[in-house]
């Protein structure tokens, strides 16, 4: 019987700044892990091997080369394996053998998996929820979200404030880049008197002064830090006061929090 405690994950540095992750399989399966959002196969073969797993799926959260750079070469390397998208990256992630639609569960490593669409950074977005833990991709980073390439500002919100934002406090969230320390410089920008993201930057000077990983943060923290899931903030109504309509709705302020950010 599988001990339990913590899933195990392995966060991957690949390129300049993405995050791969191992996610260890539990009973039988804790020799085996899927790879979430391979950029590159070299250093996730290179991590599997040093951990001794064996790789047996792919899950994608989004079409961007960035994120499935790497699944070509390792189908050619390690055979065939599933490969999870959305239903609608069919044709735009290599291999892809999976399409999921919102909400749908399936089953491996022993471990539930749920799928989430999340739309805004691109339309087949998809986050992957299982046994406590959440991996974002490209549309909930930690203290910020990624830049709406295909969807739209209401699209974004409904991904963040509701689809996500209904996980609970403690979900550890894994997400697609290390941007934390120029998002928190964001967060600061727009909610100057905000202490829980003064402290952030502090944890996280530490982090990147010693080269470690931000990643995970946990939604508690997202709540606390995030412009993008504190759009019914008194402090950034006033800081975009001006740009806003008037009786703005918190997709008004997530659309000009976006374009701000875009230049910033
Ligand atoms: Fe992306
Ligand atoms: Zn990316």
């Amino acid at each position: 019987m599988y001990a339990g405690g913590v899933m195990r994950v392995i966060p991957v540095p690949c390129l300049s700044d993405n995050y791969a992750y191992l996610i260890v399989g539990q009973g039988q399966d804790a020799w085996s892990a899927a790879v979430v959002d391979p950029s590159e196969a070299e250093p996730v073969l290179a991590a599997a091997e040093r951990e001794g797993l064996r790789l047996r799926a792919i899950l994608c959260t989004h079409h961007h080369f960035d994120h499935v750079g790497g699944n070509q070469e390792l189908l050619e390397r390690l055979g065939e394996l599933p490969v999870y998208g959305h239903v609608s990256d069919r044709g735009r992630i290599p291999g892809q053998t999976h399409g999921l639609e919102h909400e749908q569960a399936f089953t491996l490593l022993g471990r539930s998996f749920r799928a989430l669409h999340i739309p805004g950074h691109t339309t087949g977005a998809l986050a992957y929820v299982v046994d406590g833990a959440v991996f974002t991709g490209d549309t909930l980073f930690a203290a910020g979200c990624g830049r709406l390439f295909e969807g739209t500002p209401a699209m974004m919100y409904e991904s963040l404030n509701v689809r996500l934002a209904a996980l609970p406090d403690d979900t550890l969230m894994y997400f697609g880049h290390e941007y934390t320390a120029s998002n928190l410089r964001f967060a600061a920008h727009v909610e100057p008197t905000n202490a829980a993201i003064a402290a952030k930057q502090r944890r996280v000077s530490e982090l990147r002064a010693v080269g470690a990983p931000t990643t995970p943060s946990t939604l508690r923290d997202e709540r606390a830090t995030n412009p993008f899931l504190r759009c019914d903030s008194a402090e950034i109504a006033r800081h975009l006061s001006g740009r806003l309509p008037p009786r703005p709705s918190p997709i008004d302020v997530l659309g000009l929090l976006r374009a701000e950010k875009d230049a910033f």
